[in-house]
Protein backbone atom coordinates (compact mmCIF):
# COMPACT_ATOMS: atom_id res chain seq x y z
CA UNK A 1 0.00 0.00 0.00
CA UNK A 2 1.35 3.44 -1.15
CA UNK A 3 0.51 6.29 1.14
CA UNK A 4 0.11 9.29 -0.51
CA UNK A 5 -0.57 12.52 1.18
CA UNK A 6 -4.58 12.94 1.70
CA UNK A 7 -4.88 15.92 -0.25
CA UNK A 8 -4.78 13.92 -3.27
CA UNK A 9 -8.09 12.05 -1.77
CA UNK A 10 -9.93 15.32 -1.93
CA UNK A 11 -8.44 16.98 -5.44
CA UNK A 12 -11.16 17.04 -7.91
CA UNK A 13 -11.06 18.22 -11.91
CA UNK A 14 -12.55 19.97 -14.82
CA UNK A 15 -15.09 17.78 -16.02
CA UNK A 16 -15.34 19.93 -18.93
CA UNK A 17 -11.86 17.48 -20.25
CA UNK A 18 -14.09 14.22 -19.44
CA UNK A 19 -16.86 14.99 -21.74
CA UNK A 20 -13.93 16.56 -24.62
CA UNK A 21 -12.61 12.99 -24.00
CA UNK A 22 -16.83 11.23 -23.92
CA UNK A 23 -17.65 13.10 -27.28
CA UNK A 24 -14.07 12.45 -28.78
CA UNK A 25 -15.00 8.77 -28.00
CA UNK A 26 -18.59 8.87 -29.36
CA UNK A 27 -17.42 11.03 -32.44
CA UNK A 28 -14.84 8.47 -33.07
CA UNK A 29 -17.58 5.73 -33.47
CA UNK A 30 -19.27 7.20 -36.09
CA UNK A 31 -21.83 9.72 -33.78
CA UNK A 32 -22.16 13.45 -35.28
CA UNK A 33 -21.42 15.27 -32.19
CA UNK A 34 -21.38 18.85 -31.83
CA UNK A 35 -19.80 20.05 -28.58
CA UNK A 36 -20.66 23.44 -26.89
CA UNK A 37 -18.59 21.55 -23.75
CA UNK A 38 -14.97 22.63 -23.61
CA UNK A 39 -14.15 26.36 -23.42
CA UNK A 40 -11.57 26.72 -26.13
CA UNK A 41 -11.60 29.49 -29.27
CA UNK A 42 -12.92 27.61 -32.28
CA UNK A 43 -10.20 30.14 -34.23
CA UNK A 44 -6.61 29.01 -35.10
CA UNK A 45 -3.84 30.74 -32.87
CA UNK A 46 -3.34 33.62 -35.61
CA UNK A 47 -0.86 32.70 -38.31
CA UNK A 48 2.14 35.42 -37.29
CA UNK A 49 1.62 34.22 -33.95
CA UNK A 50 2.56 30.61 -35.36
CA UNK A 51 5.26 31.64 -37.11
CA UNK A 52 7.14 33.58 -34.30
CA UNK A 53 7.32 30.12 -32.55
CA UNK A 54 8.75 28.72 -35.52
CA UNK A 55 11.51 31.47 -36.09
CA UNK A 56 12.64 31.02 -32.31
CA UNK A 57 13.15 27.74 -33.03
CA UNK A 58 15.21 28.06 -36.22
CA UNK A 59 16.86 31.09 -34.23
CA UNK A 60 18.18 28.49 -31.82
CA UNK A 61 16.08 29.34 -28.60
CA UNK A 62 16.21 25.79 -27.58
CA UNK A 63 17.23 26.12 -24.05
CA UNK A 64 16.15 27.41 -20.43
CA UNK A 65 15.30 30.72 -20.17
CA UNK A 66 15.17 32.91 -16.82
CA UNK A 67 12.31 30.84 -14.32
CA UNK A 68 9.69 34.02 -14.72
CA UNK A 69 10.03 34.12 -18.56
CA UNK A 70 12.16 36.33 -21.35
CA UNK A 71 12.70 40.03 -20.12
CA UNK A 72 11.53 41.07 -23.63
CA UNK A 73 8.14 39.13 -22.41
CA UNK A 74 7.54 40.64 -19.04
CA UNK A 75 8.46 44.37 -20.43
CA UNK A 76 5.73 43.47 -23.63
CA UNK A 77 3.25 42.40 -20.63
CA UNK A 78 4.05 45.09 -18.24
CA UNK A 79 3.69 48.15 -21.60
CA UNK A 80 0.23 46.55 -22.54
CA UNK A 81 -1.03 46.52 -19.17
CA UNK A 82 -0.07 50.55 -19.34
CA UNK A 83 -1.51 50.62 -22.95
CA UNK A 84 -5.05 49.05 -21.93
CA UNK A 85 -5.69 49.91 -18.61
CA UNK A 86 -2.81 52.96 -17.92
CA UNK A 87 -1.26 51.32 -14.83
CA UNK A 88 2.37 51.24 -14.30
CA UNK A 89 3.62 47.15 -13.68
CA UNK A 90 7.37 46.14 -13.41
CA UNK A 91 8.69 43.74 -15.54
CA UNK A 92 9.84 42.46 -11.80
CA UNK A 93 6.65 41.64 -10.28
CA UNK A 94 5.81 39.58 -13.64
CA UNK A 95 6.15 35.89 -14.04
CA UNK A 96 5.19 34.06 -17.47
CA UNK A 97 4.05 30.70 -16.05
CA UNK A 98 2.53 27.50 -18.37
CA UNK A 99 -0.81 28.34 -18.71
CA UNK A 100 -3.33 30.36 -16.76
CA UNK A 101 -3.85 27.17 -14.07
CA UNK A 102 -0.11 27.69 -12.80
CA UNK A 103 -1.28 30.75 -11.24
CA UNK A 104 -3.90 29.84 -8.99
CA UNK A 105 -2.32 26.20 -8.26
CA UNK A 106 0.64 28.96 -6.89
CA UNK A 107 -1.56 31.45 -5.02
CA UNK A 108 -3.84 28.84 -3.31
CA UNK A 109 -0.79 26.39 -2.79
CA UNK A 110 0.98 30.06 -1.01
CA UNK A 111 -1.75 30.10 1.02
CA UNK A 112 -4.16 27.46 1.52
CA UNK A 113 -3.31 24.31 4.65
CA UNK A 114 -5.69 23.40 7.35
CA UNK A 115 -7.28 26.43 9.35
CA UNK A 116 -7.01 28.76 6.67
CA UNK A 117 -10.21 29.74 4.88
CA UNK A 118 -10.13 30.37 1.01
CA UNK A 119 -13.43 32.75 -1.06
CA UNK A 120 -14.16 31.44 -4.31
CA UNK A 121 -17.08 32.50 -6.41
CA UNK A 122 -19.50 29.46 -6.57
CA UNK A 123 -20.71 28.70 -9.76
CA UNK A 124 -16.91 29.29 -10.66
CA UNK A 125 -13.86 28.02 -12.38
CA UNK A 126 -13.86 24.14 -11.05
CA UNK A 127 -10.18 24.10 -10.35
CA UNK A 128 -10.28 26.91 -7.46
CA UNK A 129 -12.09 24.57 -5.16
CA UNK A 130 -10.61 21.39 -5.96
CA UNK A 131 -7.27 23.18 -5.29
CA UNK A 132 -8.54 24.77 -1.94
CA UNK A 133 -9.55 21.24 -1.23
CA UNK A 134 -6.22 20.06 -1.64
CA UNK A 135 -4.26 21.89 0.18
CA UNK A 136 -7.06 21.39 3.31
CA UNK A 137 -7.83 24.84 4.26
CA UNK A 138 -11.92 25.32 3.88
CA UNK A 139 -13.21 26.32 0.63
CA UNK A 140 -15.91 29.15 1.52
CA UNK A 141 -17.96 29.45 -1.50
CA UNK A 142 -19.19 33.43 -2.40
CA UNK A 143 -22.47 32.68 -4.24
CA UNK A 144 -23.04 34.37 -7.92
CA UNK A 145 -26.39 34.65 -8.38
CA UNK A 146 -28.63 34.69 -11.48
CA UNK A 147 -30.85 37.65 -10.03
CA UNK A 148 -27.75 39.74 -9.89
CA UNK A 149 -26.86 38.87 -13.33
CA UNK A 150 -24.38 36.63 -12.26
CA UNK A 151 -22.23 39.45 -11.49
CA UNK A 152 -20.28 38.93 -7.87
CA UNK A 153 -21.90 40.74 -4.47
CA UNK A 154 -19.06 42.79 -2.63
CA UNK A 155 -21.09 43.00 0.12
CA UNK A 156 -21.78 39.34 0.00
CA UNK A 157 -18.03 38.60 -0.38
CA UNK A 158 -17.08 41.23 2.34
CA UNK A 159 -19.28 39.51 4.85
CA UNK A 160 -17.60 35.83 4.50
CA UNK A 161 -14.45 37.28 5.60
CA UNK A 162 -13.41 35.74 9.21
CA UNK A 163 -10.18 35.95 10.78
CA UNK A 164 -8.91 33.29 9.11
CA UNK A 165 -9.45 34.04 5.62
CA UNK A 166 -6.05 34.07 3.35
CA UNK A 167 -7.08 34.74 0.02
CA UNK A 168 -10.35 35.69 -1.50
CA UNK A 169 -10.27 34.51 -5.55
CA UNK A 170 -12.78 37.03 -7.85
CA UNK A 171 -13.30 36.19 -11.82
CA UNK A 172 -14.48 39.11 -14.08
CA UNK A 173 -15.47 38.11 -16.82
CA UNK A 174 -16.63 35.26 -15.32
CA UNK A 175 -16.71 31.13 -16.36
CA UNK A 176 -18.99 29.81 -16.35
CA UNK A 177 -21.88 32.25 -16.16
CA UNK A 178 -20.44 35.11 -18.66
CA UNK A 179 -21.06 37.76 -15.76
CA UNK A 180 -19.32 40.66 -15.66
CA UNK A 181 -18.53 42.72 -12.38
CA UNK A 182 -19.42 46.31 -12.68
CA UNK A 183 -17.11 48.69 -11.66
CA UNK A 184 -19.22 50.28 -8.94
CA UNK A 185 -19.45 46.69 -7.04
CA UNK A 186 -15.29 46.44 -7.83
CA UNK A 187 -14.90 49.78 -5.97
CA UNK A 188 -17.06 48.82 -3.03
CA UNK A 189 -15.23 45.78 -2.72
CA UNK A 190 -11.33 47.36 -2.47
CA UNK A 191 -13.27 50.05 0.13
CA UNK A 192 -14.01 47.09 2.10
CA UNK A 193 -10.82 45.43 1.88
CA UNK A 194 -9.47 47.91 3.82
CA UNK A 195 -10.64 46.59 6.72
CA UNK A 196 -8.68 43.31 6.26
CA UNK A 197 -5.14 44.02 5.46
CA UNK A 198 -3.62 40.64 5.63
CA UNK A 199 -6.14 38.72 3.07
CA UNK A 200 -4.28 38.51 -0.25
CA UNK A 201 -6.73 38.70 -3.20
CA UNK A 202 -6.35 37.06 -6.61
CA UNK A 203 -8.25 38.28 -9.75
CA UNK A 204 -8.37 35.71 -12.51
CA UNK A 205 -8.58 38.15 -15.38
CA UNK A 206 -7.96 35.12 -18.25
CA UNK A 207 -11.58 36.32 -20.37
CA UNK A 208 -10.68 40.33 -19.82
CA UNK A 209 -10.50 41.02 -23.26
CA UNK A 210 -13.89 39.83 -23.75
CA UNK A 211 -16.99 41.76 -23.03
CA UNK A 212 -19.78 42.91 -24.25
CA UNK A 213 -22.91 45.56 -24.99
CA UNK A 214 -20.50 48.49 -23.86
CA UNK A 215 -19.31 47.14 -20.43
CA UNK A 216 -16.02 48.11 -19.66
CA UNK A 217 -13.41 45.45 -17.94
CA UNK A 218 -12.19 46.40 -14.58
CA UNK A 219 -8.54 45.47 -14.06
CA UNK A 220 -7.65 45.26 -10.39
CA UNK A 221 -4.15 46.65 -10.73
CA UNK A 222 -5.71 49.94 -10.89
CA UNK A 223 -6.51 49.99 -7.45
CA UNK A 224 -3.58 51.21 -5.67
CA UNK A 225 -4.80 50.80 -2.17
CA UNK A 226 -4.51 46.25 -2.79
CA UNK A 227 -1.62 46.19 -5.03
CA UNK A 228 0.65 45.25 -1.92
CA UNK A 229 -1.45 41.86 -1.88
CA UNK A 230 -2.90 41.55 -5.47
CA UNK A 231 -2.23 38.76 -7.61
CA UNK A 232 -3.47 39.11 -11.01
CA UNK A 233 -4.05 36.19 -13.02
CA UNK A 234 -4.12 36.22 -17.30
CA UNK A 235 -2.17 34.54 -20.27
CA UNK A 236 -3.19 33.92 -23.91
CA UNK A 237 -5.07 30.78 -24.01
CA UNK A 238 -8.37 32.64 -24.81
CA UNK A 239 -7.31 35.85 -26.15
CA UNK A 240 -5.37 34.69 -29.08
CA UNK A 241 -7.06 31.20 -29.57
CA UNK A 242 -3.65 29.88 -27.76
CA UNK A 243 -4.88 27.25 -25.33
CA UNK A 244 -2.48 23.94 -26.21
CA UNK A 245 0.47 26.84 -25.98
CA UNK A 246 0.43 26.42 -22.46
CA UNK A 247 0.96 30.34 -21.89
CA UNK A 248 0.05 32.23 -18.93
CA UNK A 249 1.29 35.20 -16.91
CA UNK A 250 0.73 36.87 -13.91
CA UNK A 251 1.67 40.01 -11.54
CA UNK A 252 2.27 39.66 -7.93
CA UNK A 253 3.32 42.01 -5.15
CA UNK A 254 6.93 42.20 -4.00
CA UNK A 255 6.75 40.12 -1.11
CA UNK A 256 5.34 36.72 -3.03
CA UNK A 257 7.72 37.37 -5.80
CA UNK A 258 10.39 35.14 -4.54
CA UNK A 259 7.84 32.56 -3.91
CA UNK A 260 6.81 32.41 -7.49
CA UNK A 261 10.00 32.27 -8.74
CA UNK A 262 11.17 29.51 -6.60
CA UNK A 263 8.00 27.52 -7.55
CA UNK A 264 9.01 27.38 -10.85
CA UNK A 265 13.03 26.92 -10.42
CA UNK A 266 11.14 23.82 -8.59
CA UNK A 267 8.39 22.74 -10.53
CA UNK A 268 9.54 23.91 -14.36
CA UNK A 269 11.89 25.45 -14.63
CA UNK A 270 10.51 27.91 -17.06
CA UNK A 271 7.90 28.18 -19.88
CA UNK A 272 9.27 26.39 -23.30
CA UNK A 273 11.42 29.05 -25.01
CA UNK A 274 9.69 28.96 -28.33
CA UNK A 275 5.94 29.50 -26.97
CA UNK A 276 7.65 32.92 -24.92
CA UNK A 277 8.67 34.25 -28.60
CA UNK A 278 5.25 33.52 -30.00
CA UNK A 279 3.44 34.95 -27.03
CA UNK A 280 5.34 38.35 -27.12
CA UNK A 281 4.38 38.32 -31.01
CA UNK A 282 1.07 37.77 -29.53
CA UNK A 283 1.01 41.42 -27.55
CA UNK A 284 3.45 43.54 -29.87
CA UNK A 285 1.30 42.23 -33.12
CA UNK A 286 -1.36 43.63 -34.23
CA UNK A 287 -4.55 42.46 -32.65
CA UNK A 288 -6.80 43.05 -35.18
CA UNK A 289 -7.49 38.68 -34.88
CA UNK A 290 -8.17 39.40 -31.38
CA UNK A 291 -10.93 41.97 -32.24
CA UNK A 292 -12.34 39.61 -34.72
CA UNK A 293 -12.41 36.94 -32.84
CA UNK A 294 -14.63 38.72 -29.63
CA UNK A 295 -17.15 40.50 -32.69
CA UNK A 296 -17.68 37.05 -33.58
CA UNK A 297 -18.21 35.92 -30.10
CA UNK A 298 -20.77 38.91 -29.75
CA UNK A 299 -22.88 37.85 -32.94
CA UNK A 300 -23.06 33.88 -31.76
CA UNK A 301 -24.00 35.24 -27.67
CA UNK A 302 -27.26 37.24 -29.32
CA UNK A 303 -27.84 33.66 -31.40
CA UNK A 304 -27.90 31.58 -28.08
CA UNK A 305 -29.36 33.63 -26.26
CA UNK A 306 -32.47 33.58 -28.47
CA UNK A 307 -32.31 30.25 -29.62
CA UNK A 308 -32.23 29.14 -25.84
CA UNK A 309 -35.74 30.94 -25.08
CA UNK A 310 -37.73 29.31 -27.61
CA UNK A 311 -36.97 26.07 -25.61
CA UNK A 312 -39.33 24.48 -23.53
CA UNK A 313 -38.76 25.51 -19.30
CA UNK A 314 -35.63 27.15 -20.58
CA UNK A 315 -34.74 30.61 -19.76
CA UNK A 316 -31.14 32.55 -20.19
CA UNK A 317 -29.67 35.83 -18.82
CA UNK A 318 -27.57 37.51 -21.13
CA UNK A 319 -23.74 37.03 -20.81
CA UNK A 320 -21.86 39.90 -20.67
CA UNK A 321 -18.81 38.57 -21.09
CA UNK A 322 -16.01 35.23 -21.76
CA UNK A 323 -18.11 32.86 -24.31
CA UNK A 324 -20.04 30.90 -21.72
CA UNK A 325 -24.20 31.32 -21.55
CA UNK A 326 -25.58 29.42 -18.58
CA UNK A 327 -29.35 28.91 -19.21
CA UNK A 328 -31.85 28.10 -16.48
CA UNK A 329 -33.32 24.93 -16.93
CA UNK A 330 -35.20 24.76 -13.42
CA UNK A 331 -38.33 24.45 -14.99
CA UNK A 332 -37.54 21.38 -17.28
CA UNK A 333 -37.42 19.60 -14.58
CA UNK A 334 -34.50 17.84 -15.25
CA UNK A 335 -31.26 17.46 -13.16
CA UNK A 336 -28.50 19.41 -14.70
CA UNK A 337 -25.59 17.12 -14.86
CA UNK A 338 -28.50 14.20 -15.92
CA UNK A 339 -29.76 16.38 -18.95
CA UNK A 340 -26.06 16.86 -19.69
CA UNK A 341 -25.07 13.64 -19.88
CA UNK A 342 -28.25 12.46 -21.83
CA UNK A 343 -27.88 14.94 -24.19
CA UNK A 344 -24.77 13.68 -24.94
CA UNK A 345 -25.39 10.60 -25.15
CA UNK A 346 -29.12 10.43 -27.01
CA UNK A 347 -28.54 14.03 -28.80
CA UNK A 348 -24.51 14.22 -29.40
CA UNK A 349 -25.03 17.67 -28.30
CA UNK A 350 -21.74 18.34 -25.33
CA UNK A 351 -22.55 20.73 -22.80
CA UNK A 352 -21.98 20.71 -19.11
CA UNK A 353 -23.72 20.51 -16.25
CA UNK A 354 -24.03 23.32 -13.54
CA UNK A 355 -22.77 21.58 -10.12
CA UNK A 356 -19.32 21.19 -12.23
CA UNK A 357 -18.87 24.55 -11.22
CA UNK A 358 -20.36 24.73 -7.44
CA UNK A 359 -23.17 23.42 -5.29
CA UNK A 360 -24.82 26.42 -6.77
CA UNK A 361 -24.50 25.40 -9.95
CA UNK A 362 -27.50 22.85 -10.14
CA UNK A 363 -30.84 24.02 -12.37
CA UNK A 364 -28.07 25.85 -14.93
CA UNK A 365 -25.78 24.56 -18.13
CA UNK A 366 -23.31 25.98 -19.36
CA UNK A 367 -22.94 26.25 -22.95
CA UNK A 368 -19.73 27.74 -24.31
CA UNK A 369 -20.06 29.60 -27.82
CA UNK A 370 -17.04 29.38 -28.44
CA UNK A 371 -18.34 26.96 -32.14
CA UNK A 372 -19.93 28.22 -35.23
CA UNK A 373 -23.41 29.77 -35.35
CA UNK A 374 -24.46 26.69 -37.55
CA UNK A 375 -23.14 24.21 -34.95
CA UNK A 376 -25.01 26.08 -31.81
CA UNK A 377 -27.88 26.20 -33.84
CA UNK A 378 -28.03 22.49 -34.52
CA UNK A 379 -27.08 21.79 -30.81
CA UNK A 380 -30.10 24.30 -29.49
CA UNK A 381 -32.22 22.80 -31.93
CA UNK A 382 -31.56 19.16 -30.81
CA UNK A 383 -31.90 20.09 -26.96
CA UNK A 384 -35.49 21.55 -28.17
CA UNK A 385 -36.03 18.77 -30.02
CA UNK A 386 -34.70 16.49 -26.77
CA UNK A 387 -36.76 18.24 -23.94
CA UNK A 388 -39.95 18.02 -25.82
CA UNK A 389 -39.92 14.77 -26.78
CA UNK A 390 -38.44 13.45 -23.39
CA UNK A 391 -39.91 12.94 -19.56
CA UNK A 392 -37.42 14.88 -17.17
CA UNK A 393 -35.39 12.28 -15.51
N1 LIG B 1 -9.36 30.80 -15.41
C1 LIG B 1 -10.57 30.62 -15.93
C2 LIG B 1 -11.73 31.39 -15.37
C3 LIG B 1 -10.77 29.72 -16.97
O1 LIG B 1 -11.99 29.54 -17.48
C4 LIG B 1 -9.66 29.00 -17.46
C5 LIG B 1 -9.82 28.00 -18.54
O2 LIG B 1 -10.87 27.55 -18.88
C6 LIG B 1 -8.42 29.20 -16.87
C7 LIG B 1 -8.31 30.13 -15.85
C8 LIG B 1 -7.22 28.41 -17.27
O3 LIG B 1 -6.64 28.75 -18.45
P1 LIG B 1 -5.43 27.93 -19.05
O4 LIG B 1 -6.00 27.00 -20.08
O5 LIG B 1 -4.54 28.97 -19.65
O6 LIG B 1 -4.75 27.19 -17.95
Amino acid sequence: MLHTIDGFNRIGEENAFAVLARAAELAAQGRDIVSLGIGQPDFPTPPHIVEAAIKALRDGHHGYTPATGITPLREAIAADFNKRFGVEVSPGNIAVVPGGKITMFAAILMFGEPGAEILYPDPGFPIYRSMIEFTGAKPVPIPVREENGFAFSAEEALSLITPKTRLIILNSPANPTGGVTPKSEVDKFVAGMDKHPNVAIMSDEIYDQMVYDGEKHVCLLTYPSIRDRLILLNGWSKTYAMTGWRMGYSVWPQSLYENIRKLAVNAWSCVNAPSQYAALAALTGPQHAVHKMVAEFDKRRKVVVSELHKLPGISCATPKGAFYAFPNIKNTGWKAKKLASSLLEESGVAIIGGPDFGILGEGYVRLSYANSTENIMKAIGRMGEFLSSRKAA
